[in-house]
């Protein structure tokens, strides 16, 4: 065996929401697993970019009502039953809210409210609500403007009426790649970070999956490479899809008590505009629909923005456009051999293809089981383990804490009285215990402890939790990066930009 060769049970390549939730699910066995994840840290790829809809109720009734092309009555296309995808949406839905507290996640309940402004609205929205009766979905009420207004004071005076279905959920995903990464950890398993799969050698028994840093020796191996999926699928053989997606833009807005549900329109086919309340204070507005010319064309633009920015006040017109404080974008893929499923299948003895479609973060916990079951029948030994440990080592946040047990850790450790982040209110040590935990760029700091999720978008946090990093991890400030690679924040000490070729100053720059 090769000096480098690590020797393991099973491989998951990808640390997105599939191959963590994959990862803790099998960390409950006596299994050997080693998680590959190319970026610095877990859920940095398509997971970054969600907008953490937990979707349950009438959430796939509106998304058939917008895919329906009049191939037969809408009320018929509405009935047809759930398959895969939604039947793994909703078992998964059920599965987050009992490991929110195990987990130390949050997850809100704002509920859905499906605005109508014209009676035909009224009739599609009567319609969804006779079919979700059909198939027992409870929690869902019709809604007039009185109603609709008791909800939403602020709603646009168009709106007559509406749909509220209660069961509608949010959280933050990346979070909880993070979360279901560091209890799979905590149980055994193995997280390569910076360890990016290049290729794939099947021998008789076994696989050799070779990496930027090393090979692994496995008799099974599980790709949720998301985006990616098909060129490790390629790896071994299997070139029968890729991985395509349509590209998404969002908006971030504070959200001031603006809104309190997730708020759409009523579906219209290719339609669909959210603001989404989010865990964290804030509203998303999603989100714009473009073909996928790039996978690492994560860019937003001029057009794409002014788009969103006319649709908050479409739903609120009190709503202002200074509350908008950052935009991104990222992929709703889908793989072309099945695009409305997921890909779950083991197209070789031991390997398996975990790729979902959008919107596959609410199915996660799910998949995992099903993939852990397909790993069984592959002749995967599992032997419960009897010390698995449920609990994820992350207390609640300190502001959240009632004041006797904020006054007592205070006491314990003075690190709790530095505010960090005001927006947020992130206290020192809250930073200092993220980074113990594994986190070791800003991204991952933010998205642990919310610093730098506010307002200010990092204004102030940042350079403090720069140095806090630097700290605790014992390396330079200039060392400390955004996300990884060569997204570094700082480029050289203060009193050296004036010297030649350091920051922007060029030689011409030093010397006038
Ligand atoms: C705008 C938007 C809104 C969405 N809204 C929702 C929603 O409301 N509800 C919902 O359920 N879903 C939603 N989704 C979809 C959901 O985010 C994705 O389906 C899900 O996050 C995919 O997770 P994944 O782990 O499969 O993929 P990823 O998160 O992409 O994870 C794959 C990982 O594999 C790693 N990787 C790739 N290649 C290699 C390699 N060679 N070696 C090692 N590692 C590798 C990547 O770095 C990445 O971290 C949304 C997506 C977007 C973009």
């Amino acid at each position: 065996m090769g000096e480098n060769m690590t020797e393991t049970q099973v491989v998951v390549i990808g640390g997105g929401i599939t191959g963590t939730a994959i990862a803790r699910e099998l960390s409950k066995y006596k299994i050997d697993v080693s998680l590959l994840e190319r970026e610095e840290g877990c859920g940095f790829g398509v997971t970054k970019a969600c907008q953490g809809l937990l979707h349950g109720g009438i959430a796939h009734l509106t998304s058939r009502t917008v895919k329906y092309h009049g191939d037969v009555p809408l009320k018929d296309h509405l009935l047809r039953p759930f398959g895969l995808k939604e039947n793994m949406q909703n078992l998964g839905r059920e599965e987050y809210f009992s490991l929110a507290y195990v987990l130390g996640e949050e997850i809100a309940q704002p509920g859905r409210l499906v605005l109508a402004e014209n009676r035909e609205d009224m009739e599609l929205v009567e319609l969804i609500k006779q079919v979700a009766e059909n198939l027992d979905i409870r929690g869902i009420s019709l809604l007039d403007r009185k109603g609709v207004e008791e909800l939403e004071p602020d709603v646009h005076p168009k709106y007559i009426g509406g749909l509220f279905d209660s069961n509608e959920a949010v959280l933050l995903p990346m979070s909880w790649a993070m979360a279901f990464a560091e209890n799979a950890e905590q149980n055994g398993a193995h997280i390569y970070k910076d360890t990016e799969v290049k290729d794939i050698e099947e021998k008789k028994e076994y696989y050799v999956v070779k990496a930027n840093n090393g090979s692994f020796k496995a008799q099974h191996v599980v790709n949720a490479a998301g985006l990616y999926a098909d060129e490790i699928a390629r790896m071994v053989g299997v070139a029968d899809f890729e991985v395509s997606g349509w590209k998404a833009q969002m908006l971030v807005m504070e959200n001031r008590d603006a809104i309190h549900h997730i708020l759409c329109a009523t579906p219209r086919p290719q339609g669909g505009r959210l603001l989404i309340p989010t865990t964290h204070e804030s509203i998303i507005v999603a989100h714009t629909f473009d073909p996928m010319t790039h996978k690492e064309d994560r860019s937003t633009n001029e057009e794409g923005i002014a788009r969103l920015m006319s649709w908050p006040q479409e739903f609120i017109p009190s709503i202002s456009k200074k509350n908008v404080i950052s935009s991104f974008a990222g992929f709703l893929t889908f793989n072309t051999r099945d695009p409305n499923d997921h890909l779950l299948e083991a197209p070789k003895r031991g390997f398996i293809n975990a790729v979902v479609s959008a919107p596959g973060m609410g199915p996660a916990p799910a998949i995992a089981r099903e993939v852990v079951r397909m790993l069984a029948d592959q002749g995967l030994e599992l032997v419960t383990r009897s010390d698995f440990n449920p609990f994820r080592n992350k207390t609640r946040r300190f502001i959240e804490l009632p004041e006797w047990e904020r006054s007592e850790k205070l006491r314990a450790e003075p690190g709790y009285g530095h505010l960090v982040c005001r927006c947020m209110k992130v206290s020192e040590q809250e930073v200092r215990e993220a980074v113990r935990a594994g986190a070791k760029t800003l991204d991952e700091v933010k998205f642990r402890t919310l610093a730098g999720f506010g307002r200010c978008q990092g204004g102030f946090c940042t350079s403090r939790v720069i140095k806090i990093i630097s700290e605790e991890l014992g390396i330079s400030p200039l060392e400390v990066t955004k996300k990884g690679g060569n997204s570094h924040i700082l480029v050289a000490e203060t009193k050296r930009c004036l010297e030649p070729g350091i920051g922007r100053l060029t030689d011409a720059d030093a010397r006038g």
